[in-house]
C-alpha cells in the first residue's frame, strides 16, 4: 500500500512529487503519456521565476523530474485508467492491465487546450501557434497576430495581446461574440482588434523555417476563402480537463474542471487535487507548481492525522 500516488508528471504532479518525496512519503509517480506535461510543446519559458533569461520549456520539466527523483520519487510509466475508492478510504488505481493502492492521490492530470483539428497543428505549436497570450505575447511584438474564438478567454486574449502586437485579428465563427457584454464592448472598442466574423481558419500556412506566416479563412455563410498574414495564433476555443479516468466518482464543475472542496481535496476524502485540471482561471506552470505543493503538504497532514504516520 502506497502513502501517496500522484497522477501526472506536469509541474503540478512533479511540484507534489519534490514535497511528498522530501517529507519521507516514498511517493509513487503515475506519469501519463505526456512525461512533463504541457510544457514540453513549447520551447522558451520566460515568466517561470528562477530563470532570468529564460528556460527551455522540456528543460524546466526535466529538472523538475530530476529534483524529484533525487528524494526517491518512483515513477511508473503507465496511465491510470480507473479509479476505485475502497471501504477503508484507501484506493485502489488501475493503469491498464496494472494495478496500485494507496491511501491518497493528488491528481494532476491537467487540462489539454482544444484545438482546430488541422493537419500540421503538433508541429506549429511553440512555433506561431500557442494557447496562451500570458505565456507566448510578449514573443511578437509589432507584428499582427489572431486569437480563434467568441468567448470570455478569446477576448481577454486579444485585449492583452494588443500590448504587443501591431494588429490583432480576432477570428469567430458567428457574428457576434459569445463573451460577456462589458468584455465584448471592450473588445470592440479597441482600435489594435480586429473582429473577423463568420469565419472558419481551415488552413495555417508557414514560411520556409517552418514558422508560422498566414490563415487560410473560410466564412461560413459565403464559402469564400481568404488569406492573413499573421506571425502567431492563439487558439482560445477552451480547455478539456483530463478527469476521464476518474468517472463520475468525483464532483467537477459544468466544464469538467475537478472542484476542491476543503483546501485541495475534493468531494473524496483522500483525493487532492492540484494543477490546470482544477484551475480554468490562471493556467500557469507557477499557479500549477504552488498547488502541487499545496496538495502534497495537505495530502501528508491527511495521512499524518488518518494513520499516525
Ligand atoms: C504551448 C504552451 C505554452 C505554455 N507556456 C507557458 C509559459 O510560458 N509559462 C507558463 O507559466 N505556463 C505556460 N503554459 C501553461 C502551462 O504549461 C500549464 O499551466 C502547466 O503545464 C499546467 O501544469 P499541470 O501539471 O497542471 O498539467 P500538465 O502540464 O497539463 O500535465 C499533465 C500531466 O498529466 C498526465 N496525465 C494526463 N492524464 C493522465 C492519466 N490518465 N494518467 C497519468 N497521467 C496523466 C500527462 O501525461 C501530463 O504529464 C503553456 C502551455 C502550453 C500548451
Amino acid at each position: 500500500m502506497e502513502n501517496v500516488i500522484i497522477i501526472g508528471t506536469g509541474c503540478a504532479g512533479w511540484t507534489a512529487a519534490i514535497y511528498s518525496a522530501r517529507a519521507n512519503l516514498k511517493p509513487l509517480v503515475l506519469a501519463g503519456d505526456q512525461i512533463g506535461g504541457q510544457l514540453t510543446t513549447t520551447t522558451e519559458v520566460e515568466n517561470y521565476p528562477g530563470f532570468p533569461e529564460g528556460i527551455m520549456g522540456p528543460e524546466l520539466m526535466m529538472n523538475m523530474q530530476k529534483q524529484a527523483e533525487r528524494f526517491g520519487t518512483r515513477i511508473e510509466y503507465v496511465a491510470a485508467t480507473k479509479v476505485i475508492p475502497q471501504e477503508d478510504g484507501t484506493f485502489v488505481i488501475e493503469a491498464g492491465e496494472k494495478r496500485y493502492e494507496s491511501r491518497s492521490i493528488i491528481v494532476a492530470t491537467g487540462a489539454s487546450p482544444r484545438h482546430l483539428g488541422l493537419p500540421n497543428e503538433k508541429q506549429l505549436i511553440g512555433h506561431g501557434l500557442t494557447s496562451c497570450a500570458t505565456c507566448d505575447g510578449a514573443f511578437y511584438p509589432d507584428v499582427p497576430v489572431a486569437v480563434i474564438g467568441g468567448g470570455d478567454s478569446a477576448c481577454e486574449e486579444a485585449s492583452f495581446l494588443t500590448k504587443f502586437a501591431s494588429k490583432v485579428y480576432l477570428i469567430h465563427r458567428r457574428d457576434e461574440l459569445r463573451a460577456s457584454k462589458i468584455m465584448a464592448d471592450r473588445v470592440l472598442a479597441n482600435e489594435k482588434i480586429e473582429p473577423v466574423w463568420d469565419s472558419n481558419v481551415i488552413e495555417y500556412l508557414t514560411d520556409d523555417k517552418g514558422e508560422m506566416e498566414k490563415v487560410r479563412l473560410q466564412n461560413v455563410k459565403t464559402q469564400e476563402e481568404s488569406l492573413l498574414d499573421v506571425k502567431c495564433v492563439f487558439v482560445a476555443i477552451g480547455h478539456i480537463p483530463n478527469t476521464s479516468f476518474l468517472g463520475d466518482i468525483v464532483d467537477v464543475d459544468d466544464n469538467g474542471y475537478l472542484l476542491q472542496r476543503t483546501g485541495t481535496m475534493t468531494s473524496v476524502v483522500g483525493l487532492f487535487a492540484a494543477g490546470d485540471v482544477t484551475d480554468h482561471v490562471y493556467r500557469q506552470a507557477i499557479t500549477a507548481a504552488g498547488s502541487g505543493c499545496a496538495a502534497s503538504l495537505e495530502a501528508e497532514r491527511y495521512l499524518a492525522e488518518k494513520y499516525d504516520s
